[in-house]
């Protein structure tokens, strides 16, 4: 039951803690249980289905975040209508996020995405890229409210993402204590439906979770 996931984890989360619903494929109508099970953060990684699903939103309080991979060219699209980017992973992609935000006279929250695995397929910086990025956001990008960081463990059995999660946590004190990051930085993304427990014990602030609450296996 979507209702009864939800409840679960929200339970096991501290106040300071956020879980983000991603919404990926899910129907409008499952969405509106999950609002009403107490989500109030959708999570979409495509710009067009976010853009399809919004209006059934509007008059919620629901907050969308990005956390996608983000094409240069659909940042105008949804600049006004997501709360936080969490795949910032490039400079041209600062540089049109910072466009589109000056453009609209608003400061967009956005988290920094490592690719703590090095891996390949995925998207993100690599650990010692993070600082220079940091340093070229809080120089060029005044309309980017750097917030924090996100990652996504290699696909693991849990207990072998502990690690990821370790040197993610790390990282992101290190980037704490940079003069180039402000007190705005205290959000670090990341836990998954079946790694999510050991994220949250590794220092995890927000947890994006999708299939452990839209299918029909139970929460671990
Ligand atoms: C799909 C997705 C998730 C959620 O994955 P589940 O395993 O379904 O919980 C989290 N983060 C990102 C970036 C995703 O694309």
């Amino acid at each position: 039951m979507i209702e009864t996931h939800i409840q679960t984890i929200l339970q096991t989360l501290d106040p300071q803690q956020k879980l983000v619903v991603v919404t990926k494929t899910v129907s409008i109508e499952d969405m509106q249980r999950a609002y009403q099970a107490g989500a109030r953060i959708f999570g979409e990684n495509r710009v067009q289905e976010l853009l399809e699903k919004y209006p059934f939103f509007e008059d919620s309080e629901v907050a969308w975040h990005l956390i996608g991979n983000l094409q240069t060219n659909k940042v105008r699209y949804i600049i006004d209508k997501v709360t936080m980017i969490q795949s910032l992973n490039r400079e041209n992609l600062a540089r049109e996020i910072q466009k589109q935000a000056q453009k609209h006279q608003l400061v967009m929250d956005c988290l920094v995405e490592v690719n703590i695995g090095n891996e390949p397929n995925k998207h993100g910086l690599a650990i010692e890229d993070i600082h220079a990025f940091l340093a070229f956001l809080a120089h060029e990008c005044p309309n980017i409210r750097v917030c924090g960081l996100m990652a996504m463990a290699p696909y693991l059995p849990a207990a072998e993402t502990r690690p990821y999660f370790q040197q993610m946590f790390t990282l992101f004190q290190e980037c704490q204590e940079s003069a180039t990051t402000t007190p705005a930085f205290t959000t670090l993304s990341m836990g998954m439906s079946h790694d999510w427990q050991v994220a949250i014990n590794e220092g995890s602030t927000m947890i994006r979770i999708g299939s452990a609450i839209f299918t029909e296996e139970s929460v671990k």
